[in-house]
């Protein structure tokens, strides 16, 4: 018998499985498919140190109407989808002002701060060297006004917060990545973050280091687990604890089991192209609201948010108008894959993830709502979960905001 079954295997899952074996616990973990292979595979792959404040929903009248009426490529709203999400955005909404951010930011910044440094020490363990770059990315401004309005921007947070960063005009840019064939205005450097060529590989290697430090990764359904006496039963699996990282799957797990979590379902997608992979850092195109990222599969276009409970698109308004952007930028070549790949970021409306006792099941844990920062943040809260564990409840002080 397992003393803690960990339910997924994306980068919170397995990051929280590695971290209860380091404390002594045996593990074991569910999922249905391969470690990373959803929406850790999908994501931009950055190690986002530089995040410092989450990310809020703005305020600004202005902005929340441009986002309603398409004209910004960060947000693109399911009309139809409104409705039933109305409850976690309004929750949302709320949480994104001043005095809510005010109490939040300070949480946040911790978990921040831990990140590449507990990455660090997983990627030296698992051998994954070679999937990561510690130079940052850019991000990219096409006018003067923008490239001026994000310094300032840049430069409270670096008051704030102390988060490093450069400023490049645009003929340093396109000398620095010659695979830019049009200089744009400039761009700032966020030196911090580091970036990883297959986000997927990675959450595989920890996943191997997990097993071959004595773990078990089982391929099973969760939706099959049950209470069974003091304990709990999972795909035939029988275990004291529990802990739910189902990523944006969670609240559909724990509906039955009395639980309403609100998630805002923020779905992002991408396509790899065959061109510029040489790109020596990723590009942020802040004008534009993607990220192009050189992968392992190509050049990885990944897309903001898609507020949205129906299917995912064929063609993507999101992706399209990032394509257009980047062929006017790069030589981009042809998309590798047949259709885009996408998938959700489980966010929660008070943007922290949920790191807590289920209050009313003895011996399940809830540790999910990642959010826009998963892929950074996995390895950050899996280790203050397993001190909670083991009594320290300190560890995951204020990470109960998404109980209801
Ligand atoms: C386009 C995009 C770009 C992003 N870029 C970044 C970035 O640059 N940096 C960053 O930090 N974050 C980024 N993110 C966010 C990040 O990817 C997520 O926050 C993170 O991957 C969530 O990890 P997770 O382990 O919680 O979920 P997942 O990786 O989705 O893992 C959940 C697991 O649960 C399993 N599962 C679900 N249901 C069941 C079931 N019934 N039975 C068994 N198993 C089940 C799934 O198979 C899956 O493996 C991005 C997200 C998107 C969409």
């Amino acid at each position: 018998m397992a003393d803690i079954v960990v339910l997924g295997a994306g980068m919170v899952g397995i990051t929280t499985a590695l971290a209860l074996q380091e404390r002594g616990h045996a593990c074991v973990v569910i999922d249905r498919a391969p470690p990373g292979s959803e929406t850790s595979y999908g994501n931009a792959g950055i190690i986002q140190a530089e995040a410092v404040e989450p990310y809020a929903l703005p305020t600004s009248p202005l902005v929340l109407l441009q986002m309603a009426l398409g004209a910004r490529n960060a947000v693109d709203l399911h009309w139809p989808s409104l409705p039933g999400q109305f409850p976690a955005l309004l929750a949302y909404w709320r949480a994104s002002g001043a005095r809510s951010l005010r109490e939040i930011i300070p949480l946040w910044r911790q978990l921040i701060g831990e990140a590449v440094p507990r990455h660090a020490a997983l990627i030296t363990a698992s051998g994954a060297e070679s999937l990561i770059r510690r130079e940052g990315y850019w991000e990219v401004h096409d006018t003067q006004k923008g490239l001026a309005a994000a310094v300032q921007a840049a430069e409270r947070r670096k008051a704030e917060h102390g988060v490093e960063f450069a400023v490049v005009d645009g003929a340093t840019l396109a000398s620095a990545e010659p695979a830019i064939r049009r200089a744009p205005a400039g761009a700032l450097h966020w030196i911090a973050p580091w970036t990883c060529l297959s986000p997927g590989a990675l959450v595989a290697a920890y996943a191997r280091l997990f097993a071959a430090r004595g773990g078990r990764i089982l391929t099973a359904d969760a939706r099959t687990l049950a209470r069974t006496g003091a304990g709990w039963q999972v795909a035939g699996e029988q275990a004291e604890q529990i802990v739910v990282a189902l990523g944006p799957w969670s609240p559909e797990l724990l509906r039955p089991l009395g639980y309403r979590m609100p998630m805002v379902r923020k779905r992002g997608y991408h396509r790899h192209y065959s061109g510029a992979t040489h790109l020596r850092r990723p590009l942020l195109l802040a004008d534009h609201s993607v990220v192009l990222a050189p992968m392992r599969d190509g050049l990885r276009i990944a897309t903001g948010a898609q507020i949205s409970t129906a299917g995912p698109s064929a063609r993507p308004r999101q992706l399209r108008r990032g394509e257009a952007a980047a062929r006017s930028l790069l030589d981009l070549g042809a998309p590798v894959e047949a259709t885009p790949w996408s998938g959700t970021r489980p966010c929660l409306p008070g943007m922290l993830p949920l790191v807590c006792r289920a209050p009313r099941h003895p011996g399940l844990w809830l540790h999910f709502g990642h959010g826009h920062q998963g892929f950074t943040l996995g390895p950050v809260t899996s280790a203050r979960l397993a001190r909670a564990v083991d009594g320290d409840a300190a560890a995951i002080d204020g990470l109960d905001r998404g109980l209801d």
